[in-house]
């Protein structure tokens, strides 16, 4: 029998999962359904709830339910250390929640642009729940306490939420974090510059000094499908790489496919498909 899975967002016709999890299905012989669903804002929980009735085994979550999801699931400690959810799992009793955004991005840095986190110098623009997401497994990835790393948010209380929620874990007590206000950085440059904020969407520029690229930097858009004003901002600076989140998308959708399925599909000719489409 065909299992049932789905996204669920407000909006989500825009959204590629349904294509990626089909292309995963045919690659590893998977039976399974996938379709987007629009859940009104105020929906989120009954949409869960119908999906569960009506025999779907998960759903990944998006804008701008996953901090619903994550307060409607047992967490993983992934989904815990996030505070979001962007996965979740329907067993017969429970909701298992888990956020796969961090290592689609650690994934699409590190294995598909081919470029090692460790000791790196990073600035994560954002805080919002893609950034939260991402930071822990950032972190880790990074591995050097001394080495800097700040979080820059126009909305500064964002930030410092943010860099207290990961300083609460053991592991990153020692970890130097900034947490910055837009307009506030230094002349500090960083060899990894990551955009976790929705800008992009309105094309709204990020402030950032002009020397903040590092030699050799990249910058990363989370954002994908057109080059965001961070992006060419980035190229017009000195960035060394400028990558969207298009690989993000496909390496967190294939821990959710694995997740879910126990099969962990090859990504590198879904990602090369859905740039040529
Ligand atoms: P969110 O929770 O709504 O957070 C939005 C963030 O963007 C906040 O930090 C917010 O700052 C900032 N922001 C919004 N508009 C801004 C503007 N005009 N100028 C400067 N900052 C602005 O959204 P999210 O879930 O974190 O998603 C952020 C982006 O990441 C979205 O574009 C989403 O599509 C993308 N994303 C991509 C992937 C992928 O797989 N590629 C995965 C997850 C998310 P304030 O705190 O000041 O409001």
């Amino acid at each position: 029998m065909t299992d049932k899975y789905a996204v669920i967002g407000n909006p989500v016709a825009h959204s590629k999962s349904p294509q990626i999890h089909k292309m995963f299905a045919e690659q590893t012989g998977q039976d399974i359904s996938y379709e987007a669903i629009l859940a009104p804002l105020d929906g989120f929980a009954a949409t869960v709830a119908r999906l569960r009735n009506e025999g779907f085994k998960g759903c990944n979550v998006t804008v701008p339910f996953k901090q619903e999801a994550w307060n409607l699931c047992l967490p993983t400690t992934r989904a815990l250390d996030a505070q979001a959810a962007n996965t979740l799992k329907f067993d017969a009793e429970r909701i298992i929640g888990d956020n796969t955004d961090g290592i689609g991005l650690v994934n699409d840095i590190e294995k598909n642009l081919k470029i090692s986190l460790k000791d790196k110098r990073i600035l994560l623009i954002g805080a919002g729940g893609a950034a939260r997401g991402v930071l822990h497994p950032l972190l880790e990835s990074t591995q050097s306490p001394l080495v800097m790393k700040v979080i820059y948010n126009r909305t500064l209380e964002k930030a410092v939420s943010l860099k207290k929620t990961v300083e609460q874990h053991a592991e990153f007590r020692t970890f130097i974090i900034r947490a910055v206000e837009f307009g506030n950085l230094g002349n500090e440059q960083f060899d990894i510059v990551i955009n976790a904020t929705s800008a992009g969407l309105t094309d709204s520029e990020i402030p950032l000094p002009p020397n903040i690229f590092a030699p050799g930097a990249l910058a990363y858009d989370m954002m994908y499908g057109r080059e965001t004003p961070f992006m060419k901002f980035a190229r017009v600076h000195g960035a060394a790489v400028v990558a969207d989140g298009l690989g993000m998308l496909v390496e967190q959708a294939a821990e959710a496919f694995f997740i879910w399925r126990g099969v962990r599909p090859v990504t590198a000719p879904v990602i090369a498909a859905l740039r040529q489409a």
